[in-house]
């Protein structure tokens, strides 16, 4: 499969890891919107948050738990963004789900 996400988990492409387990991967965006900006994908491709399911949504809970560590770890304090995009009109560029985790500034809202 031709997806860039699956590519950055198989080492294929470079990325600047974070964190890693069984279940999740997460490194910083290639393209920051904010002080912190890193993203969290499954290690199973799933296209995108409208293919969350029963079977697939114990992965998408432990993401969160990451989620929350992480921006922790990395100083963010109680004050972060998670953000999905789900298809084009929502701006999703990758079709492999990933969480954008945002942080380090005032956040806007509503995002526009
Ligand atoms: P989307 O627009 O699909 O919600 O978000 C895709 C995100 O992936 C964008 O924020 C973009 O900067 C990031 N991205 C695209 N290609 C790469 C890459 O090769 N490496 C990393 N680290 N991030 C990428
Ligand atoms: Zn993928």
């Amino acid at each position: 499969m031709d997806c860039l996400f699956c590519k950055i988990i198989a080492g294929e492409i470079p990325s600047k890891k974070i964190y890693e387990d069984e279940l999740c991967y997460a490194f910083y965006d290639i393209e920051p919107q904010a002080p912190v900006h890193f993203l969290v994908i499954p290690k199973e491709h799933i296209s995108g948050a409208n293919k969350i399911s029963e079977e697939n949504c114990g992965t998408i809970g432990h993401m969160f738990a990451v989620i929350a560590k992480v921006a922790k770890e990395l100083g963010c304090g109680n004050d972060f963004r998670v953000v999905t995009n789900c298809g084009p009109m929502a701006g999703q560029a990758v079709a492999h789900l990933h969480f954008h985790v945002l942080a380090g500034r005032n956040l806007s809202w509503p995002p526009g």
